[in-house]
């Protein structure tokens, strides 16, 4: 094993999490959350490597005997939300929040790193990495074009997310899709103003907004092989003047489906949709497809491996029968590499994810921290 300089015994992960929480930092901005991260890993007498595919950390515990490679992934991006919570460790930037428990994941993460400081695995190795930028669907993507990462071969991947609306500490798992795939889009419809007395003189969008926000809705019962949702988030038309005949129609939804593939081909029907009824109606268009999620595919094994540790440390554990709706950027590393993504439960009661009032529940770091430390005991120990 290495011979790491004595860990500091005391890490008081209630507080770090706390000061993750009063200083956010928005997707892509987290210089500071990345030096913190690597200064407590330093102080484990850890060596954390940093600005992996932006402010990604990632740390190796390597016991230099054969065996198999575990990458335990916690994100750590804050959101655009200003919190309306009282405590003393609320938010101290403007309009920043910690409002989805990434400063629990990686409070928890570091629970982790502590302990396998102290006590490392004496088979194989593991690969904590901190993910800065999930909440824009781009960060795992980032650390993923490193080339040390991806000339890994890594057997196994884990992480989790809490989970409000479940019982506090209930595993949630589930094998195959877990979370769905999804994107935004937006569709602008570029004719010609004109006098409003003389809408003939000019081209206005307006139809063929219309025809598309329909297709738009009517579009999940075309893919019912698989769950489908579009939710249409914006529209508008013109300018806000009597005088003028619109020229230009802005629309923007969201698209998922368990499915990467019947996503995929949601996407293709919609292009061909669009400009089908764009060239009818003498219409130029443009099209952009913003923070794109791949669905979260679990592997059943690394699935069996999540519930039977979480049962061994006496938690308890619930089958999803339906995937979550909402994505999660880990499904890159889970295109690479097999494993599993879990949650655990925040509480019934909990304020759900995104919400202002929102607050990680801190009781959850140490049944995160012990179902890690339980599936490395599990696979790197001889
Ligand atoms: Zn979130
Ligand atoms: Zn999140």
């Amino acid at each position: 094993m290495n011979n790491v300089s004595s860990p500091s015994s005391e890490f008081n992960s209630i507080l770090f999490r706390h000061h993750l929480h009063q200083h956010p930092e928005l997707s892509r901005r987290e210089e500071n959350t990345a030096k913190l991260i690597a200064t407590q890993l330093q102080a484990f007498g850890l060596t954390p490597s940093t600005g992996v595919g932006g402010n990604g950390v990632i740390c190796t515990i390597d016991s230099h005997q054969p065996g198999e490679t575990t990458l335990l992934r916690a994100d750590f991006d804050a959101l655009p939300i200003t919190e309306k919570n009282s405590f003393p460790y609320c938010s101290q930037h403007d309009g920043v929040m910690h409002a989805c428990g990434h400063d629990g994941h990686t409070a928890s993460l570091m629970v982790v790193a502590h302990e396998l400081s102290i006590n490392p695995p004496t088979t194989g190795k593991v690969v904590l990495l901190f993910q800065p930028a999930e909440e824009t669907g781009t960060g795992a993507a980032s650390m993923l074009r490193d080339s040390w990462l991806t000339a890994q071969h890594i057997d196994n991947v884990f992480a989790y997310h809490n989970l409000p609306g479940y019982p506090l500490h209930t595993v949630i798992v589930k094998p195959d899709s877990f979370a769905c795939a999804s994107t935004g889009i937006t569709i602008e419809l570029e004719g010609k103003t004109s006098h409003a007395a003389r809408p003939e003189n000019g081209t206005s969008p307006i139809t063929a907004m219309l025809d598309i926000i329909q297709y738009l809705q009517r579009m999940p019962d075309k893919y019912s092989e698989a769950f489908s949702l579009v939710t249409i988030v914006h529209a508008s038309l013109g300018e806000e003047a009597f005088g003028t005949s619109p020229g230009l129609a802005t629309i923007m939804a969201t698209l998922r489906s368990d499915n990467s593939a019947v996503l995929n081909a949601m996407k293709k029907d919609l292009l061909d949709t669009i400009s089908s009824i764009s060239s009818e109606e003498g219409l130029i268009n443009h099209v952009k497809w913003q923070e794109s999620f791949n669905a979260v595919v679990n592997s059943p094994k690394h699935c069996e491996i999540v519930r039977r540790q979480a049962l061994q440390v006496g938690l308890t554990v619930q089958e999803l029968e339906e995937p979550m709706r909402w994505s999660e950027d880990v499904s890159e590393f889970l295109i690479k590499w097999p494993g599993a993504l879990f949650c655990i439960g925040s509480g019934t009661e909990h304020p759900e994810l995104h919400n202002p009032d929102y607050d990680f529940p801190d009781a959850l770091i140490d049944s995160a921290s012990s179902l890690f430390l339980s599936i490395i005991n599990h696979l790197h120990r001889a």
